[in-house]
């Protein structure tokens, strides 16, 4: 399949979520492309109806084109954790949404935790982090890649680095949570770095 090439210069990020923004600029700073936060527009959020990464990471990347006109990468993303089904899989944000509609990571963590307890002291760990890029022209043609990483939910939650569920996810292999690590090292395997190598590969 043909995939249409970025042109250097700015490119809107469609998250409003700052964690996501930092990793996300940090990854696009290598590439000759000038991010910019679609939070500096005058936009309206859109609602993420869809129930996959994929459905969502394009309702929110062409949102962001069609209202400013630009290229526009979104990311949607989540933790499938293997004995729950894959869930909170794309629900991935609203555990950790409150009445107020801020959000509570640790209560979140939480919530993973106890439906694991729930299934018994032996219930497997195993979990995978997942993230959608998706990439939308204001004319409507649109490129979707994907990344995985695979780790395991640890208990208590460890180091204050990262962002949402990374101080209970230990990836395959090693000793520390991604929310020890340094930026560095998390982008060297996570499963946003791994989306972005595809992104890089089809489509600069
Ligand atoms: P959404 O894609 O904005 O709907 O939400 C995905 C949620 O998954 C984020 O708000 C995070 O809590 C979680 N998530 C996605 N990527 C990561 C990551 O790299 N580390 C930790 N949590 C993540």
């Amino acid at each position: 399949m043909d995939h249409r090439k970025l042109e250097p210069g700015k490119i809107v990020v469609a998250t409003y979520n700052a964690g996501k923004v930092r990793e996300i600029k940090d990854l696009l700073a290598h590439l000759g492309m000038t991010p910019v936060s679609v939070a500096e527009f005058d936009l309206e959020e859109p609602e993420e109806t869809e129930d996959t990464f994929v459905g969502n990471a394009l309702i929110k990347a062409r949102a962001a084109a069609e209202g400013t006109g630009m290229v526009s990468l979104a990311d949607d993303s989540g933790l499938m954790v293997d004995a729950l089904g894959g869930d909170p899989g794309v629900y991935t944000a609203n555990w950790a949404e409150l009445p107020d509609g801020t959000r509570d990571w640790d209560m979140a963590m939480q919530k993973v935790e106890d439906a694991l307890a729930a299934l018994g002291p032996d219930a497997p760990r195993g979990c995978q982090f997942v993230c959608t890029l998706a990439l939308a022209w204001p004319d409507g043609h649109y490129e979707v890649f994907e990344g995985q990483v695979r780790g395991n939910l640890v208990w208590p939650p460890r180091g204050d680095k990262g962002f949402g569920y990374d101080p209970v996810f230990q990836p395959i292999g090693h000793a520390e949570t991604f929310a020890e690590m340094d930026p560095a090292q998390k982008h060297a395997m996570s499963h946003r770095a791994e989306a972005f190598r595809r992104l890089v590969a089809a489509s600069l």
